[in-house]
């Protein structure tokens, strides 16, 4: 194990796809990566593809089945050649990189297969095109930088089943002091991509949707940075989804688990596996606004504000909720546990079918797990046919519901209950299920529908309580 130094003058600056998209924003991104210059940092940049440049990739696959793919590669050079003359680039410099990318399509459509290798090559071009686009802009600013390859750097481990091997793969990310060397040395601000790392045998790989995040992190981690900077669409962590619930409040401080338990339930602000890299190496993680660059956003790391919690008898009862989060399309398993069953082979099955699990629970002799579909190749197996795959007995399947979760700070009393009574009485036979986590921290909910429930929990939980120590500005303030 190596020792880890105090922190590096490293600071991990990532933009995310609706960031990078707007040649405006990209004066704020130079700004920004000037500002830690001068205060003696080192940046490195980490990018996302342009909004929704990853979506047409992976729907490039399916084009290039059908031998469709050269109209979609010139849709998606137009796109990229729109970003590039706003910021007055040369306009070949992706020229190279769209021509790699025509052969691997091509390659699919003479093979007429989508494999997940094919999946990684392919759609790991969004974060290939749009660092190549920010070398070129940071260095005509007078901002000497040069470009790194992500998958020189992040190494992924070795999964048995092959859609997730390549899909959503995980990094070592522990501190190495031969790539903070190797850095130092260039003596340049660095721009490398999100999203993208390479197996041990030198395949692209991906880290999962959204995995840029991640990639901050790991970067992060394996230079002991003095912080990351995830700047995105929202100025930091809200109590909800501000896009869909405009009362939502900012949360100006979070700790790692908070923040983590907040992603990993369907908040989409941070990707989940951003928090663990960030948290073993007390990495604080800063979330920012591109748009509103002087909001200081939220904080995440080891503060932990459950210490200013009131635990008089008066208040175990209360719950201290900071956030409401909703994941919209679930696939609930359910089984008695009479038999002995092995839970993990489970897992691993519904997992090889294409789902990822979000929640596991073991209470009153029944199991519950709750998984998201994410393979973007293949349609979602029918409840029907997952039973079958299982051939469990007693197994009990149903997809296309909804997991709204609390999340509470006060880790005690009986709030839980309050809440389940709460929604039983708004949503009369709408919620199937209550799995309650009060002990660690939230409380989620299996419902049928879950719109009107989130802005009533919402009003009820949060925008009446008195007590504004956890929360900062309204969303809709923020708007004005
Ligand atoms: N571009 C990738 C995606 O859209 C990764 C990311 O943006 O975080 O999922
Ligand atoms: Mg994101």
């Amino acid at each position: 194990m190596t020792r880890i130094p105090r922190k590096s003058n490293w600071t991990i600056l990532k933009f995310g796809g609706s960031s990078v998209s707007e040649a405006a924003h990209w004066q704020t991104i130079a700004h920004v990566v000037q500002q830690q210059k001068s205060t003696g940092f080192r940046p490195i940049l980490v990018l996302s593809a342009l909004k929704n440049v990853s979506n047409l990739l992976e729907a490039l696959l399916h084009q290039s089945i059908s031998g469709v793919h050269p109209i979609a590669i010139e849709h998606l050079k137009e796109m990229h050649q729109g970003l590039i003359s706003h910021l007055k680039l040369p306009v070949d410099i992706l020229l190279p990189q769209f021509k790699n990318l025509e052969n691997i399509c091509n390659e699919i459509h003479q093979s007429q297969q989508i494999t997940p290798k094919n999946h990684a090559a392919v759609v790991s071009f969004g974060e290939l095109f749009s660092t190549t686009i920010g070398l070129h802009f940071l260095n005509r600013q007078q901002i000497s930088t040069d470009w790194v390859d992500a998958r020189k750097i992040l190494l992924s481990i070795q999964q048995a089943d092959s859609w997730h091997h390549y899909t959503s793969a995980y990094c070592d990310f522990e501190y190495s002091p031969q790539l903070r060397s190797q850095l130092e040395q260039l003596n340049k601000v660095i721009i490398t991509q999100g999203f993208i790392a390479s197996d041990i045998d030198g395949n692209t790989v991906l880290l999962g949707r959204e995995g840029s995040d991640t990639s901050a992190a790991y970067f992060g981690a394996k230079l002991n940075a003095a912080e990351v900077q995830i700047w995105t669409d929202v100025p930091g962590v809200f109590s909800a989804n501000p896009k869909e619930i405009s009362q939502a409040k900012q949360l100006p401080n979070l700790t790692y688990q908070q923040a983590h338990t907040m992603a990993q339930l369907g908040a989409k602000v941070l990707h989940p596996r951003a928090l663990e890299p960030a948290m073993s190496n007390t990495i604080p993680i800063q979330v920012k606004c591109t748009h509103l660059p002087q909001n200081e956003g939220t904080r995440i790391s080891v503060i932990d504000t459950t210490e200013v919690i009131d635990t008089t008898e008066a208040a175990k009862d209360s719950a201290q909720i900071i956030a409401i989060t909703a994941e919209p399309q679930i696939t609930w398993i359910r089984l008695p546990q009479t038999q002995k069953m092995d839970i993990d082979l489970l897992i691993e099955k519904v997992t090889a079918a294409g789902f990822d699990l979000i929640l596991k629970s073991q209470k009153n002799k029944t199991c519950h797990l709750i998984f998201i579909y994410t393979n973007s190749d293949q349609a979602q197996l029918t409840d029907e046919a997952l039973q079958q795959y299982l051939s469990i007995d007693n197994i009990k399947i149903k997809s296309a519901l909804s997991l709204v979760s609390l999340i509470n700070i006060s880790n005690q009393g009986a709030w839980a209950n309050k809440i389940v009574q709460f929604t039983q009485q708004f949503l009369p036979n709408g919620l199937l299920e209550a799995l309650d986590f009060s002990s660690q921290g939230h409380l989620s909910l299996i419902v049928s529908n879950p719109n009107q429930l989130c802005q009533q929990l919402h009003f009820h939980l949060i925008e009446n309580q008195l007590d504004n120590t956890f929360f900062g500005v309204n969303w809709k303030d923020l708007q004005n």
